[in-house]
Parts: structure tokens; sequence; C-alpha cells
């Protein structure tokens, strides 16, 4: 027996679950079809202002908030022995008028929460199996379940991450690329507060991010660290015990928050690049890692994944009963709204990270002076601070507003 839903989400992670619970406000029924990856990978992710937002609108941030830890001020140390090194340079959220520029939570925390909404949603059927085969027709998609459930749908919503299997089936073909570096993730208990202040240490490998998490009764300062390094680097410090990799970790932070201890396993991601050269297709919109990945430098990849999701929210709404969730016109403003977001972000982080790749005395200065322009020139910090949270232009509309208070 084949069952029919208007939208079905392929993929249980942190975009594909925000897709469901957003779509599922829609006058569209959602399927939304993965088993949700909440292994330990040692991962955060910092989701700004706007995403914050977006998530409450929807009702999704009170049940992660108690696992997340504010980000009000940003430092940028520059470690990389270059002549033209600017000072270190720190930028507080309170400039920009926000309490914070976001929050940092373990990506298995938030995932397994935004699972919970999911299963308790009454306008969601979640079915918790990899998504096997796919048959793109005219009129619908039909899909099939590793465990043999049969779902058609008018759209399809691909969620299923950078390698994403609909993407592929639908055809779309992407352009991909290789950086020379891993990133090493780990999380951290140390004796100083962190202060809610994020830390990024740019080395001439690649920068060492340490962020805030909240603290436990166990641990009461926690951090997390995102440190990217030559692949042979990686695969050193990968295997030093751990003492002597949290040592390290301390050192390259210059101990600013004291003594690390590693309390989490280490997690290892090669550095690569892709976009997909469209974000529709026929019955298809492609959102998050499907759609766009790139390097994790100043905490991009999540939040514009939400923005598509908020954008794909956009485009099917006023729709009603009895629409076609799938119609070319609703997917062409998805396509036309989300264009200019994914390329310009996919090319900042492209070019700060190959800055910081390029040893040439001219990109040293250019880099150098480029830092201490932001940090020295209020205007500019300003301007670079919102546009870094939210892009000034073509931001989704519920990313710019707090929710209506709900009347009990
Ligand atoms: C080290 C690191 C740090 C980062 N830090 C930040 C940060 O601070 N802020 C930020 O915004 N972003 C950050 N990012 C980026 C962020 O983690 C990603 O953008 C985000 O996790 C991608 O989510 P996603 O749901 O699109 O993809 P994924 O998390 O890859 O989820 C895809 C899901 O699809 C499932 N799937 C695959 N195939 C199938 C199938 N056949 N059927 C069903 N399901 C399937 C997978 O099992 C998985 O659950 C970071 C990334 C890295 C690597």
């Amino acid at each position: 027996m084949e069952e029919h839903t208007d939208i079905l989400v392929a993929g249980a992670g942190a975009a594909g679950l925000t897709a469901a619970l957003a779509l599922a406000r829609t006058s569209f029924r959602v399927t939304v079809v993965g088993p949700p990856d909440v292994g330990g990978s040692a991962r955060t992710v910092a989701l700004f202002d706007g995403s914050i937002r977006f998530l409450d609108n929807i009702d999704a941030w009170a049940p992660c908030a108690d696992a997340a830890a504010a980000l009000r001020v940003m430092r940028i140390v520059d470690r990389t022995g270059s002549i033209f090194a600017p000072p270190p340079a720190s930028f507080p959220s309170t400039e920009i008028g926000l309490d914070a520029f976001g929050w940092n939570i373990e990506n298995q925390v938030l995932v397994s929460r935004l699972a919970d909404l999911a299963r308790a949603h009454p306008g969601i059927r979640f079915i918790e199996d990899f998504v096997s085969g796919y048959a793109f027709e005219r009129d619908c998609v039909r899909v099939r379940t590793k465990g043999g459930e049969a779902v058609s749908a008018s759209l399809v919503v691909a969620a299923d991450g950078r390698s994403s299997p609909t993407r592929e089936a639908a055809r779309i073909t992407t352009t991909t690329w290789r950086y020379p570096q891993v990133a090493l993730t780990a999380i951290f208990a140390h004796d100083m507060p962190h202060k809610d202040t994020s830390t990024e240490f740019h080395t001439r490998q690649g920068p060492c991010t340490f962020v805030p998490l909240p603290g436990t009764a166990e641990h009461p300062n926690r951090s997390s660290l995102v440190w990217m390094m030559s692949p042979e680097e990686a695969d050193r410090r990968a295997a030093l015990p751990a003492e002597a990799f949290a040592r390290e970790a301390s050192e390259t932070g210059l101990r600013h928050l004291g003594a690390l201890r590693l309390i989490s396993q280490r997690g290892r991601v090669p550095m690569q690049g892709l976009t997909a050269r469209r974000l529709t297709g026929a019955r298809i919109a492609l959102v998050g890692e499907a759609a766009h990945a790139f390097p994790p430098i100043g905490a991009q990849g999540l939040n514009l994944g939400l923005r598509d999701v908020a954008h794909l929210a956009e485009a099917l709404e006023g729709a009603a009963a009895g629409d076609d969730a799938g119609a070319p016109a609703r997917l062409a403003v998805y396509e036309r709204l989300r264009r200019a977001d994914v390329g310009t972000r996919t090319m900042g982080v492209d070019t700060l990270n190959r800055a910081l790749l390029n040893h040439h005395l001219p990109m040293d200065f250019l880099r150098g002076a480029g830092l201490f322009a932001l940090s020295s020139i209020g205007p500019l910090r300003r301007m670079a601070m919102r546009e870094g949270v939210l892009p000034g232009m073509g931001a989704p509309r519920v990313m710019r507003q707090r929710p209506a208070p709900v009347n009990t």
C-alpha cells in the first residue's frame, strides 16, 4: 500500500527536522524519513540570533535552550606569526544591539530534541528509516524505505546531507572541491570561565576556535573546539594521549581557559566544499548540506541551512489544502530567494580560509590590514558583525521578527 503525503523530507538531521517542523505549519501534510543521527560526534553548532528567532517561531527553541551557551563576545587572535599580524580584536554583541550573537549547542543534543518534537507533532509522520529508492514522475515522487514502506509525495525536500542520495536521484549536479585541511573537534572542561566569549586563533593551517558550552554539575566550565590543520597534523594529534592533545590545544589557545581536560571523543572531519548547481528541480528542493557545504569558519553552515528552510516555508506559505506543494512556480520562488545568500556565504568562507592558507607577504598584508580595519573602524566593525549574524538584504522574514506572544 502506498501512502500519499504533500511533502516528504528526506533526512532527519538538524536541517531536515527543522524543515519538517516549519512545513507542518503550512496547510501541507508532512512526512520526514531518516534515522536521527545522535551519535557522539563532539560537534557543536553556534546558531545566530536569526536562527534562534526562527526556531523560537516554530516552538523549537525553548526545548533546546537549557543545553546551549550564549555567545556574547567574539575574539580573533592572529597566531600566524606574520609580520603584519594585527592585535587581537574583540567584537561584543551589545554593540549591534543584541544580548548575544547566538547560542552554541551540541549537534547531537539539538537533533535529538528536534526529533522528540517531530515525533510528538500531530501534523508530522516520522519514519525513522533510510530512503532506499526514488522514482521521479510528472505529478509525484515515489519513495521506498529500506524497511519496505512506500510513500508518494508532491514535493521531496532533500535534507540528507552533503552526499545527498535524493539530489543524486534527481540528477542535480554539484561542484565540489577539497581543502588541504582536517578539522578536529572535541569538548573540554577547563579551569577558567569562558565569559560567554568565543575565541578564534588564526594559525597558518586554519582557525583553532574555542566556543562556550553551558557548565554541568561535574564540569562547571566547558567549551567546544574546532581546530583546523593539515591532514598529517590531524593524524598525529588524533593519536595523541588525551592529556597531550589537551595540552597542545591549550597552548595553541594561549592558555586563555587555563588547563584543558578532554571530556569527549575526538571528531575528525576532512574539509570540503560543495554547491549544487540548482537548489530545485522537478518536485524537489534542496536544503542544508544537500545544497551547500564549506569549512566551519564563522559558524555559517547550519545558519545558512536554516535560512534555506525558512525561505522554503516562506515560498510555500499561503497555500490552501489541496494545492500542489511541488508547483513549479513555488519552487522558482525558493530558488530565487536562496541563490544570492548561498553564493555569497560560500564564497566568503572560501576566501577567508584561503587567505589563511596563503603564506605570501601581499596576502598577509591584506589579511592583517583587513582585520585591523574591521576592529578599529566602528561603522565597518558593526556592519561586519551584523552581516556575519544575518544577511542585511533578503533574509527570511521570520528571522527578522520576534514571535508574537502566545495568548493563554
Ligand atoms: C566541525 C564543524 C563545526 C561546525 N560548526 C558550525 C557552527 O558553529 N554553526 C553552524 O551554523 N554550522 C556549523 N557547522 C555546519 C553544520 O554542522 C552543518 O551545516 C549541519 O550539521 C548540516 O545539517 P544537515 O541537516 O544539512 O546535514 P546532516 O547533519 O549531514 O544530516 C543529514 C541527515 O540525512 C541522513 N541521511 C543520509 N542519507 C539518507 C537516506 N538515504 N535516507 C534518510 N536519511 C538519510 C543522515 O543520516 C543525516 O541524519 C559545522 C560543521 C563542522 C564539520
